[in-house]
């Protein structure tokens, strides 16, 4: 290991007078004496001076953009604005060379569609840098919030051999070579030859695995990549995104509500007290970014703003009737200004009906249950109404960030369910056996991590906030 110290822990000035050595990434060199390096660890640089007299000439063409450097010297008090401390060079190393002729991020504004083209280079920008530091933050403030409530953290399948969880059309995994498969009698591809003796998919969601360990378990949760082949081509779609799935024993709808709000709560909160400086850079950006737009589509808040009603604010709990008589109701409903004019009581909602409950109406995230059966999943729990007990957690900017329900725990609804909706039975006995033997009420929902991640950094596409997106037609890297 190069021994060095991370800029993060100068910036205090606890150090001023030592001599440091750092090691970073050159951001800019200007007039041939202040080199600003990164070395990632926060978000701000440390400015290091070089006197330009003592040091070669060719030595110093080679400190540009992009470059890796190591410097040594005495840590000072800076004069300059904009930075507490700084280095005066007495030692330089160029340790990588970044060729300026070639090295496609210069210190100038690019466009995050061209920055997504360079997706490996990305995240040495002031942006990325704050979104994947940010992203860590969460992550671990996942795990903290369920392990200081007593959840355990279960590893469900990625491969999985049930293709009816009815989440979203699934990825076939498959050994078989693709240009002479083995054939059934009838000419179809013969699946019992394959790897697994039968078909196999990537996973759409871990609930009905994180079921089991939730009938055993009290309380679980997942945290895990989960994969879906529609190929919707939107800005909060991604053909691969990261899952979280608790599930509990013992709760009904309205407990998982209770459950969900303070989940989210306690994330936004995290961030809003531990990156803070990060998040400062994430909500110039947008502010910088809704200056370049009409008037009407600029956010009415701030991202810190935005972050802070939310977590001040309860969210407004709404049935699906009552949503879908305000929405009836509504001028972009009468004016048909909505692309899906709501008609009756049993339409999906779009994301354009849950955007405007949340923005335009309510104004505040709102969480809609009990929804028409037909529009929902096989295990959602029937109420007495053939509603059953679903609830979406419905955000600003977002639309849907939580899907989640009670689910049927009585054997013979559940049995009559999946007959009435064509899920294969026999499939899913292993499923049924939850219900068999020692069933109990029990709740869970799914928050989309890629979605929570866009709401707290501000950023209008979900291929911004995961590290290496995959979309149709896209799996670079
Ligand atoms: P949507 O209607 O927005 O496509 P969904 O109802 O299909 O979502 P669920 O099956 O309920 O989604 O999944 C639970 C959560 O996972 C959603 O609330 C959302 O936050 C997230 N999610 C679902 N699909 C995607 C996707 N393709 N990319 C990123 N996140 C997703
Ligand atoms: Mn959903």
């Amino acid at each position: 290991m190069i021994a060095r110290e991370k800029i993060r822990d100068l910036l205090n000035g606890e150090k001023v007078g030592d001599e440091v050595t750092v090691c970073g990434w050159v951001r800019t060199f200007r007039s041939n004496r202040f080199i600003s390096l990164n070395d990632g660890t926060c978000a701000a640089n440390l400015q290091a001076v070089v006197d330009f007299e003592k040091f070669d000439e060719e030595q110093l063409k080679k400190v540009t953009t992009g470059a890796c450097l190591k410097v040594t010297g005495t840590l000072v008090e800076s004069l300059g604005a904009g930075q507490s401390v700084e280095v005066q060079v007495e030692k330089l190393e160029v340790i990588g060379e970044a060729n300026p002729e070639k090295y496609p991020l210069q210190p100038k504004r690019h466009s995050l569609e061209f920055l997504r083209e360079i997706a490996h280079l990305r995240v040495r920008t002031n942006t990325f840098g704050a979104i994947y530091r940010v992203r860590h933050a969460v992550i671990y403030a996942v795990h903290k919030f369920f392990h200081e409530k007593g959840f355990y953290n279960i590893h469900t399948p990625i491969i999985t051999g049930s293709d009816a969880e009815g989440a979203g059309e699934m990825f076939r995994v498959s050994a078989l070579d693709p240009k002479s498969p083995p054939l059934t009698e009838s000419g179809e591809v013969d699946f019992t030859e394959d790897f697994f003796g039968k078909e196999t998919n990537l996973t759409v969601s871990g609930q009905l695995e994180g079921e089991t360990a939730a009938l055993a378990l009290s309380e679980i949760y997942t945290f895990g990549p989960t994969f879906r082949a529609e190929n919707s081509n939107t800005s909060r779609h991604l053909a691969e995104f990261w899952m979280i799935e608790p599930e509990m024993a013992f709760y009904d709808l309205e407990d998982s509500m209770d459950l969900a709000e303070e989940f989210l709560k306690y994330l936004i909160n995290y961030v809003l007290t531990h990156c803070r400086e990060d998040l400062d850079i994430l909500d110039k950006r947008l502010a910088d970014e809704d200056k370049q737009k009409p008037a009407l589509e600029r956010s009415p808040m701030g991202l810190i703003e935005k972050l802070q009603f939310t977590l001040e604010n309860e969210y407004e709990r709404i049935t699906y009737t009552e949503a879908i008589n305000i929405l009836k109701n509504s001028k972009p409903n009468k004016k048909k200004k909505f692309q899906y004019v709501i008609e009756d009581w049993g339409a999906d909602l779009q994301s354009e009906h849950e955007r405007y409950l949340v923005e335009k109406h309510f104004k505040k995230p709102v969480i809609l249950f009990n929804y028409p059966k037909e529009i929902k999943a096989f295990y959602m729990r029937i109420n007495d109404d053939d509603t059953v007990a679903a609830m979406d957690v419905l955000f600003p900017g977002i639309g849907e960030i939580i899907g989640g329900s009670q689910r049927e725990e009585r054997l013979e609804y559940l049995e009559k369910r999946m007959d009435e909706m064509g899920v294969p039975r026999d499939e899913l006995d292993w499923y049924l056996d939850l219900r068999r033997f020692g069933s109990a009420p029990h709740s869970g929902f799914g928050l989309g991590f890629e979605r929570m991640m866009q709401f707290l950094t501000g950023m209008g596409n979900i291929r911004d906030v995961i590290p290496f997106p995959r979309t149709p037609g896209n799996a670079e890297f």
